[in-house]
């Protein structure tokens, strides 16, 4: 049976709302559940080693979810499960099940490389996961092999198979598009959505922590994306919505719906309602942001739910990042972070704070 939600004597009481100095709500929460990862994706985890967290500082679930009902008390209504490969998280469910008993919580998702999903989808589904995201960027085992440096497309689709046999609906699949790597995949990618009854967003290659290979001559951008989808299918038709959600939609003239992330190209900062934890309790509250703030150490030390967020409300109110728009206004952009200092504070690793 699928988990309900436990109740929460406080829920009548309304949430605060926080809003930032643009006027963005604290409302979108990412929590990396590791920063370990079962893949090495070219554009994510290009090095051959990597600096990894100290076990004995990763949260552990009863600390998770006492950060999330924190947040949610402050606004927070969209919790996302992220990583590293979150599936890598032993007994994750046990923490779906925590958070999904949180009512304030509206929307729990889960953005996954897919490798385990087949062995886990059900148990997340029954804990009451709500919607899962699958990172899939190409549909050729070789390629799938050169850019994640392992052999698990089968497995990828097994997972994703085992999302619907489950019982979830609104399943996404995330495609990084890079130049000279897989543009030419764009149509086999969405149909493959329609056979699997996903919405297939497109990403444009970003330059954050971790990309060490990232060049803007491999950014294959929104407009590329659309000229091409246009060319194979006819026109393209923009959803029309109102949104805080960092992809835009758009139709072909089929009817089908994907979606453009374009960070890059055409940075939405000033909809951005998301901030990230890290698995070992760092705030970050840009993805572009070079420091964090530690809730670990206040949480270990005893702080009371009050005093969490005597520390969070100032941080966010204070709030004026613009992180992807400032990296579009610079004339030249290279890459983000060298990799001397990403082996001194592995924080800056997107695998780290959560893609
Ligand atoms: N392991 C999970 C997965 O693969 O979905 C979750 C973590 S992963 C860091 C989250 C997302 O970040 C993935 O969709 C991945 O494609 C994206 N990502 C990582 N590095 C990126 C980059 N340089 N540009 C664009 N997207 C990136």
């Amino acid at each position: 049976m699928r988990h309900l939600k436990r109740s929460f004597p406080e829920t009548s009481v309304a949430p605060q709302q926080v809003l930032d100095t643009f006027g963005r709500p604290l409302r979108n929460l990412r929590v990396s559940v590791t920063d370990r990862c079962n893949l090495r994706c070219q554009y994510c985890m290009p090095e051959e080693e990597y600096v990894w967290l100290p076990r004995e500082d990763l949260l552990t679930f009863e600390e998770t979810s006492e950060l999330v009902d924190t947040f949610t008390e402050l606004g927070v209504e969209k919790v996302r499960l992220t990583g590293g490969e979150p599936l890598l998280r032993r007994d994750l469910h046990a923490l779906v099940r925590m958070l999904a008993g949180n009512p304030r919580v509206k929307d729990l998702a889960m953005t996954t490389n897919g490798v385990l999903l087949a062995d886990q989808a059900r148990a997340l589904y029954e804990a009451g996961l709500g919607r899962v995201t699958v990172s899939l960027d190409t549909l050729r085992p070789e390629r799938f092999r050169a850019l994640t440096r392992r052999d698990s497309l089968p497995k990828v689709r097994e997972g994703i198979e085992a999302v619907r046999r489950a019982g979830f609906r609104g399943l996404k699949l995330d495609a990084v598009i890079i130049r000279g790597f897989n543009e030419d995949e764009l149509a086999d990618l969405v149909e493959f959505g329609k056979g699997v009854e996903a919405e297939v967003r497109f990403i444009e290659y970003m330059d954050v922590g971790g990309a060490t290979q990232w060049s803007m001559a491999k950014v294959f951008s929104r407009a590329e994306i659309l000229e091409a989808l246009g060319r194979r299918y006819g026109p393209v038709e923009p959803v029309v919505e109102e949104s805080w959600a960092p992809a835009e939609r758009f139709r072909l003239p089929d009817g089908t719906v994907f979606g453009v992330i374009a960070s890059t190209t055409t940075p939405f900062c000033r909809t951005c309602d998301r901030s990230r934890l890290t698995a070992d309790g760092m705030w970050f509250l840009c993805l572009y942001a070079q420091r964090g703030i530690d809730l670990r150490q206040p949480l270990r030390a005893g702080a009371s739910r009050e005093e969490l967020k005597d520390l969070i409300v100032p941080r966010w109110t204070a709030r004026r990042d613009r992180g992807a728009e400032e990296r579009k206004a610079l004339g030249h952009r290279g890459v983000l972070v060298q990799i001397e200092r990403l082996r001194n504070d592995p924080h800056l690793e997107m695998h780290t704070r959560g893609g």
